[in-house]
């Protein structure tokens, strides 16, 4: 039980590798606030977990929305002690073909929203004087470019940066900022992404997704339980000597 009596906010925390952490925070003892924009989701996911786990309506790119949902955290729970910035949306164009459009809603989701949830909790973090643990999502997208995914990639360079700069700053709260870079985790958005190439490339579905599979150097995508152990000892006072760290977990992806 690493995670005893800690309250853990999760942002688009209604499936995925979101969920996936909730689940493991709440075997580790924490209770689990999932904020995410699909509620119904969310409302399922956390009653699957259990009493621990609790499902708020939250669009990470409403500013004053994030305020409210982390202040009425705060007060319900008495605290905030770790803070999971999951949501994120992805893009497919490159760089002759971005729009304005897409940019706009990439980086308001993918770094604008993950700032200002930092902003909030962190001050939280700071009022309660108990400390806490941040994690960002960031990915292998942000460690090097890639030619369809050029908004996607930057906003999680941008992540990278921001964990360091917000863990270099709260430091002295006694709040550890990381980061977790994944390769490839499997999931619906796999799926999006094959269903995608299939339209512009002409391949069969599952295809895109079997190729990538077999340029991963262990051979096969993640899946949320491969994050889970890297997440809980981050949110957990075994990392409590680190900070402004991303790290990847990518089955080898970033050697090959
Ligand atoms: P996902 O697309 O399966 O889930 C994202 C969740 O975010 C959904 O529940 C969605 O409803 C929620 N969401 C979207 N917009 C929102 C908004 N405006 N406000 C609140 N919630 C919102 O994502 P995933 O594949 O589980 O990825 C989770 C994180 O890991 C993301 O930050 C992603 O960039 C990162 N990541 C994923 C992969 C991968 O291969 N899946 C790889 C590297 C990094």
């Amino acid at each position: 039980m690493k995670l005893q009596n800690k309250i853990a906010l999760i942002t688009g925390g209604a499936r995925g590798i979101g969920l996936g952490f909730a689940e493991a925070f709440v075997k580790e003892g924490a209770k689990v606030v999932i904020a995410d924009i699909d509620i119904q989701r969310a409302t399922v996911a956390a009653a699957a977990i259990g009493p621990a786990a609790k499902a708020v309506k939250l669009d990470v790119t409403d500013l004053a929305a994030i305020e409210t949902v982390v202040k009425a955290i705060d007060e319900e729970f008495g605290g905030i002690d770790i803070l999971v910035n999951n949501a994120a949306i992805f893009d497919m164009a490159p760089i002759n073909e971005i729009t304005e459009d897409s940019y706009n809603r990439v980086f308001a989701i993918n770094l604008k929203a993950p700032l200002f949830v930092m902003k909030a909790v962190s001050n939280v973090m700071i009022a309660r004087g108990r400390g806490g643990k941040i994690i960002n999502m960031a990915s292998q997208a942000g460690r090097r470019g890639e030619a369809l995914v050029t908004l996607y990639c930057a906003s999680k360079a941008a992540i990278i940066s921001a964990t360091q700069s917000a863990a270099l700053a709260l430091v002295k709260h006694g709040i550890n900022v990381n980061a977790i870079a994944p390769g490839v985790v499997d999931g619906e958005h796999w799926d999006i992404v094959d269903a995608k190439f299939a339209e512009w490339e002409g391949l069969k579905p599952g295809e895109k997704k079997a190729a990538v599979a077999k340029s991963v150097p262990i051979g096969r995508f993640a899946t949320p339980d491969d994050l889970k152990g890297l997440a809980v000892f981050l949110a957990s006072a075994d990392s409590d000597y680190i900070l402004a760290q991303t790290y990847n977990v990518d089955g080898g992806n970033w050697m090959s």
